[in-house]
C-alpha cells in the first residue's frame, strides 16, 4: 500500500545549506602557489573573507614534508595530502597548526593518518569550543556538510608543543615557529621561514584586513602587527583569501583597522557611552554566519569596547 506522506511543514525542514566553502571530492587536487624553492602555498577560495576555504601550505625538504595548516574537514585533510603528492613523494613529517578554530584544524586526522606529527601551541581554547568538543564538531557538520567530515577525529593535541619560538632545521630548511601574543586566539602560531622570507600567518590576517581578535585581543593583535612589520617578509601568506602583491600593505590595513576600531571605543567607554550605543553604527551581523565580514566587525567592536573599558578601569 503506498503510503501518501504530508510533506513536511517549512519550519520542520532543514534550512538549505550554505556552502561557503568550494567542493572537495575524493578527487579534488586545489590550486598550488611556489613562493620559494621547496616552499609552496596551497590556495584556499578568495573572495569568500574569512568563510572560505582556508589556505594551507607545505615545505618540501630533502628529508621529508612539513605541511602548514590543518585546513576544515578530513576530506579538505585527504584533498591536501593529494596536493602535496602532485609535488614530492617524500615523507609528510610534521603538520602545523596556526590555531585551534575547526576551519584550521578539523582536517588535521588526514594529515596525522599520512604520518604528520602535530606542532601546535597547547592552549586549544576557543569561544566555538565553549558547549565542549563534540558541540564543536556538531556545529561544523552543519557548515562543511556529513560528507566531509567523514572520518573525522580531532587531533590537534601536540606532539610538540610550541608556546613561545621553536625552529625545525630539517634537509637544509629552516622553519620557525612561534607564538607573538594571544592576537587572534591563545593557540596563534605563525611559521615564518628566514631564509625565503615567507610567512605562513594563520588568521592572524586575513586578505580583507578583518582579522577576527574575540578569541585575542586588539592590543595583542597590534603587538603581533609590529613583529610581523620586523620580519620584512617578501610573501604572507594570509589565513584566508589572496596573497596580497604587497604583503606591507596587508598589515598596515590591518593595522589602521583596528587601531580606528579601538580608538572609537577607546572614545565611547571614555564618553560614558554604552557598548550597545557604541556598535550600533555598525551594519548587523548576518544571522548564521558568525564570521562574515558584517559579523566580525560587530563582534570584534563588542570584543574591544570591553578590552578598553578594562584598560580604562586599570584592571588590565
Ligand atoms: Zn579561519
Amino acid at each position: 500500500m503506498a503510503l501518501a506522506l504530508p510533506s513536511p511543514a517549512p519550519a520542520q525542514q532543514a534550512p538549505a545549506r550554505r556552502s561557503p566553502f568550494s567542493p572537495t571530492t575524493d578527487q579534488t587536487i586545489y590550486p598550488l602557489e611556489k613562493l620559494a624553492a621547496g616552499v609552496y602555498a596551497v590556495l584556499g577560495d578568495t573572495g569568500r573573507g574569512a568563510e572560505g576555504r582556508p589556505n594551507a601550505g607545505f615545505i618540501d625538504t630533502e628529508e621529508g614534508v612539513v605541511v602548514v595548516g590543518g585546513v576544515a574537514s578530513p576530506a579538505q585533510g585527504r584533498a591536501l595530502v593529494r596536493t602535496i603528492r602532485t609535488v614530492t613523494r617524500r615523507p609528510i613529517l610534521w603538520l602545523v597548526l596556526y590555531a585551534h578554530h575547526p576551519d584550521m584544524q578539523f582536517g588535521a586526522i588526514a594529515l596525522r593518518d599520512a604520518g604528520a606529527k602535530v606542532i601546535a601551541h597547547p592552549d586549544r581554547q576557543v569561544l566555538a569550543a565553549d558547549a565542549g568538543p563534540d558541540a564543536m564538531v556538531a556545529d561544523w557538520d552543519r557548515v562543511v556538510g556529513l560528507q566531509e567530515m567523514l572520518g573525522f577525529q580531532y587531533a590537534d593535541t601536540p606532539d610538540r608543543p610550541v608556546t613561545g619560538c621553536d625552529t625545525l632545521r630539517l634537509g637544509g630548511k629552516a622553519i620557525v615557529i612561534f607564538h607573538p601574543a594571544d592576537a587572534h586566539s591563545a593557540g596563534d602560531l605563525l611559521i615564518w621561514l628566514p631564509v625565503e622570507r615567507v610567512l605562513f600567518a594563520g588568521d592572524v590576517l586575513l586578505s580583507d584586513g578583518v582579522t577576527m581578535v574575540v578569541d585575542g585581543s586588539s592590543a595583542a593583535l597590534l603587538r603581533t602587527l609590529d613583529a610581523i612589520d620586523s620580519l620584512d617578509a617578501r610573501v604572507i601568506v594570509p589565513g584566508h583569501g589572496a596573497i596580497p602583491a604587497d604583503p606591507t600593505s596587508l598589515v598596515a590595513r590591518t593595522r589602521s583597522y583596528m587601531s580606528d576600531l579601538r580608538s572609537a571605543m577607546l572614545a565611547a567607554v571614555k564618553g560614558g557611552t554604552s557598548m550597545q550605543h557604541a556598535i550600533a553604527s555598525l551594519p548587523p551581523p548576518d544571522p548564521d554566519r558568525p564570521v562574515s565580514l558584517a559579523s566580525r566587525k560587530r563582534r570584534n567592536a563588542a570584543r574591544v569596547y570591553l578590552e578598553v573599558e578594562k584598560e580604562v578601569m586599570g584592571l588590565d
